[in-house]
């Protein structure tokens, strides 16, 4: 009997993760949950974007729900959010977030690869509309509707890691006064290396 996989995530551990269950696995049913409206796009080059580098945010993205289902059989569900692990029963429970309705699906392997969410300061102010975070084509897209739209000059950049330099340099080359604003004394701080100084 074919077994059932169930992804969690469908941008690149998940992604990539049903695509070599496929290829381990001709006969795996393979269902790759996503909350966000997006699978397997180009995080790396959301940045450039802001510069226009990447002129068309429609470039960002690299796989679509029917081009997995097509070239891998793999069906990618997006703007579903898995709330809840039923271990006992061998179950997710879904929320379709297009239709506000919940579902169970069963499985014989679970796979979670949620990824990880922009750390935001706890600050005043800090839920205002005119405050972005960086991580995926929805965000960089409201970010840049925003920019180009509204009377904007001068941008500061929390966070001085590689995705806030990136974006900074993007930012600039866009035409826009930036500040970067970093709490170490170094840019681009690997802080495993940091850590191990401190030891
Ligand atoms: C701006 C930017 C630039 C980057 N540049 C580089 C680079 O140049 N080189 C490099 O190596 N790395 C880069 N990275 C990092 C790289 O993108 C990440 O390491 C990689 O995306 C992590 O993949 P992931 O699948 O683990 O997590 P993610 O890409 O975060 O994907 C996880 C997905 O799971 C979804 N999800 C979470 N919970 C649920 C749930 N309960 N139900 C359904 N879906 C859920 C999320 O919506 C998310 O889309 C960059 C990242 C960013 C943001």
């Amino acid at each position: 009997m074919s077994k059932k996989f169930l992804i969690v995530g469908g941008v690149a551990g998940g992604a990539s993760t049903a695509a070599r269950i496929r290829r381990l696995d001709e006969q795996a049913e393979v269902i790759m949950f996503e909350k966000g409206p997006n699978v397997s796009f180009s995080n790396c080059s959301l940045p450039f974007h802001l510069s226009g580098i990447v002129e068309n945010s429609s470039k960002l993205i690299l796989m679509t729900p029917q081009t997995f289902q097509s070239k891998y059989n793999i069906e990618a569900r997006v703007s579903h959010e898995v709330v809840s692990i039923n271990r006992d029963a061998k179950t997710v429970t879904v929320k379709n977030l297009i239709n506000d309705t919940s579902y169970e699906e069963s499985y014989d392997t679970l796979v979670l690869s949620p990824g990880a969410s922009p750390i935001v300061p706890n600050l005043e102010g800090v839920d205002s509309p005119h405050v972005f975070t960086v991580r995926n084509v929805v965000d960089i897209e409201r970010l840049n509707n925003y920019v180009k739209s509204d009377d904007v000059e001068d941008i500061a950049v929390i966070g001085g890691g590689f995705i806030g330099v990136e974006v900074a340099e993007n930012l600039r080359l866009a035409g826009f006064n930036v500040s970067l604003v970093k709490h170490a004394q170094q840019l681009i701080t690997c802080i495993i290396c940091l850590n191990r100084t401190r030891e």
